[in-house]
């Protein structure tokens, strides 16, 4: 049932002395090993003395992405080369890439995280894991592989992508976990039904999807086409990778391992740091690490958090799931819209989570354009009914009527990494 009880169960006032010990010597480590930060703390006028407690946290300077591209590639490295045995890369979703360094320590803490994510779904020495994540620089595959392996589940390091086989070897093999990006899943759950097949002819019982924003509306969808539990997993390759944070049984947020990440909410705005319940951009402070230690590392993913015990026992303080980063917000004539606002509606609607979304800019006033399949048994004369209705529920919900396209099933891409949903090509013209 827990990976680590100890710690994750641990009460509040033992986790506060546990983050402030490691908070006082991780601030130090990173003041002497890596000039370009000790050069922000410098700049505010902040010294490691300042930092005693988890209060104190707030007096540190941020990073940011643009720091890391900035320092690229050994800038924010706070060990000697020859320490690090891994690098890893983020999928490039906003942008150029940036790298991420791992001693052994830092591999062995992030294993520890996939395998509390990977208990808290239930997983034991029994299970068979198959891990669809890409494997290479993208920090997904290595992750869940290494929890795997950790907690002793025989392992599947099927990588993303023929989707067909995948389907084949979790039926030959008796694939009881997958792990996966949530609309891989979608795609993986399609095609089984698309080769006949239900899921009583496999043995899957539960999914560990994360790597993207996903609704609860997919979470059911994928629940359902799959025959299982579908379990949230949050993290990024700054802090290591997936692992940051899980979700239990209960499926309403994800505990963050506070053990070794401190998180924060904060205004994105002003910075500020924000009181317990209010939604803001999510911000880590690595406590552990040691080859890329990152302090008050700016996710810029918009989510809450909250404290308190989840009736699963654990006392890790707990993220909504994130609504998406603050750089996914779309501003349409003037008003703020996700792409998981949409998802929500169309998935709650009946439709499958294939969609794409067009913002363009015609005659000085933006476009909003959603595209989605159409299904299969769905008649020609009922189709301007069902975009219509569509985009009523759309405007309900946005406060801005979208122009909805029903198109062809399957001429959607499917996607097998992280799902490209938004195509703004207001950006293209700027
Ligand atoms: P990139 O930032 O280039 O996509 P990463 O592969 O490191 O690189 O992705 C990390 C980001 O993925 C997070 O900051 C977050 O925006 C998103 N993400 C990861 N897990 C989840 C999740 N469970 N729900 C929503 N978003 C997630
Ligand atoms: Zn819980």
């Amino acid at each position: 049932m827990y990976w680590n009880e100890e710690i994750e169960c641990m009460s509040r006032e033992d986790m506060t002395k546990l983050q402030n010990e490691r908070l006082c010597a991780q601030v130090k480590h990173v003041y002497e090993n890596v000039p370009y930060y000790r050069d922000l703390m410098d700049k505010k006028g902040v010294k490691p003395e300042d930092i005693q407690t988890i209060d104190d946290l707030h007096k540190l300077p941020f990073i940011s992405k643009a720091d890391l591209r900035d320092a690229y590639p050994y800038g924010l490295l706070a060990v000697p080369l020859k320490d690090c045995v891994r690098i890893h890369s983020t999928s490039g979703t906003t942008g150029k890439r940036v790298v991420a360094f791992y001693t052994q320590e830092d591999i062995d803490m992030w294993n520890d995280c996939t395998a509390r994510a990977i208990t808290a779904a239930g997983g034991t020495s029994d299970d068979v894991v198959q891990v669809c994540y890409g494997y290479g620089l993208f920090t997904g595959g290595a992750g869940l592989d290494g929890g795997s392996h950790k907690v002793g589940c025989l392992t599947l390091p099927m990588s993303s992508g023929n989707t067909e086989r995948q389907i084949q070897f979790m039926q030959d093999l008796g694939s009881t976990i997958l792990c996966c990006t949530p609309s891989y899943a979608a795609y993986i759950g399609e095609t089984l039904h698309e080769m006949g097949l239900t899921p009583d002819d496999i043995k899957l019982k539960a999914g560990i999807f994360g790597a993207e924003p996903w609704t609860n509306e997919m979470r059911r969808q994928i629940e359902e086409l799959l025959g299982i539990k579908a379990y949230d997993i949050y993290g990024l390759t700054e802090t290591s990778g997936p692992g940051v944070a899980f979700e239990c049984c209960e499926q309403s947020g994800m505990h963050i391992n506070e053990d070794n990440f401190i998180p924060e909410i904060i205004d994105p705005d002003t910075g500020e740091v924000l009181p317990e319940g209010s939604k803001g951009e999510l911000v880590f402070t690595s406590i552990t690490k040691k080859a890329f230690p990152l302090l008050r590392y700016r996710t810029r993913d918009i989510c809450v958090l909250t404290k308190g015990k989840c009736s699963c026992g654990r006392t890790l303080i707990k993220m909504a799931k994130p609504m998406g980063r603050s750089d996914d917000m779309m501003i349409i004539r003037g008003v703020n819209v996700f792409p998981s606002q949409i998802e929500a509606v169309l998935v709650s609607n009946g439709y499958a989570p294939n969609y794409q979304i067009v913002v363009d800019r015609v005659n000085n006033t933006d476009t909003f354009d959603v595209m989605l399949e159409r299904p299969a048994d769905a008649l020609d004369y009922e189709i301007p009914k069902r975009e219509k209705a569509l985009s009523s529920a759309l405007k309900t919900m946005l406060g801005i009527t979208p122009k909805i396209h029903l198109v062809a099933p399957k001429s959607i891409a499917r996607s097998e990494g992280k799902a490209v949903r938004v195509i703004d090509k207001r950006k293209l013209h700027d």
